[in-house]
């Protein structure tokens, strides 16, 4: 698949196409066939603002995802006016903002503290709901240890979406700097 707003469109029109409903975090209990789209913004909250807005005005019909922020980016501040404009059209445009969390910041893998991991990521997700004044409902990592995955950590009130559930449940497939982690022809 090419990284292309169109080639995404086609993406979004085959799921539809085969009986998919797009859904997300809270809802997908709802439907028999569901698909949750996320996007976990690393780099750039202005292309991720424009991509929100070409999500909900596609031709085939707007569609909303969750776009996953990091309040410990090193690559843009959440608190700039400019990433709060950029954040306020992403929930414009229908979408959910959710808290991406980079354990790193926090934890080396050798000392793996799953309570102050807790600990850490709802006093993130408060952060950010205060930021947004909007209460932040789920989560996702930022490249994630083993010991993370491994361990299926609830946090409470917040749907993380690297638990077990997701991933046994649902098909996952995503891409890491443009490129498919398995064959998404
Ligand atoms: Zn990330």
């Amino acid at each position: 698949m090419k990284f292309t707003y169109e080639a995404y469109g086609q993406l979004i029109q085959t799921i539809r196409e085969a009986g998919y409903k797009i859904t997300d975090y809270h809802s997908f209990h709802n439907e028999n066939r569901c698909c949750i789209l996320r996007h976990d913004v690393d780099m750039d909250l202005g292309a991720a603002a424009d991509f929100a807005q070409f999500e909900a005005n596609m031709k085939e019909g707007p569609i909303s995802a969750t776009y996953f922020v990091l309040i410990s980016s090193g690559l843009y501040n959440l608190y700039s006016k400019e990433c709060m404009e950029n954040l306020k059209r992403i929930i414009r445009a229908g979408h959910e903002i959710g808290l991406h969390f980079d354990e790193k910041r926090y934890l080396t893998e050798e000392h793996f503290d799953r309570g102050y991991l807790q600990e850490c990521v709802l006093r993130e997700a408060a952060l950010l709901s205060d930021m947004l004044e909007k209460r932040v409902r789920c989560v996702s990592m930022h490249r994630p240890s083993k010991q993370f995955l491994e361990e299926d950590i609830c946090f409470d009130g917040i749907v993380n979406s690297y638990s077990e559930k997701f991933f046994r449940e649902f098909k996952y497939m995503s891409d890491s700097r443009m490129s498919w982690r398995e064959n998404a022809e």
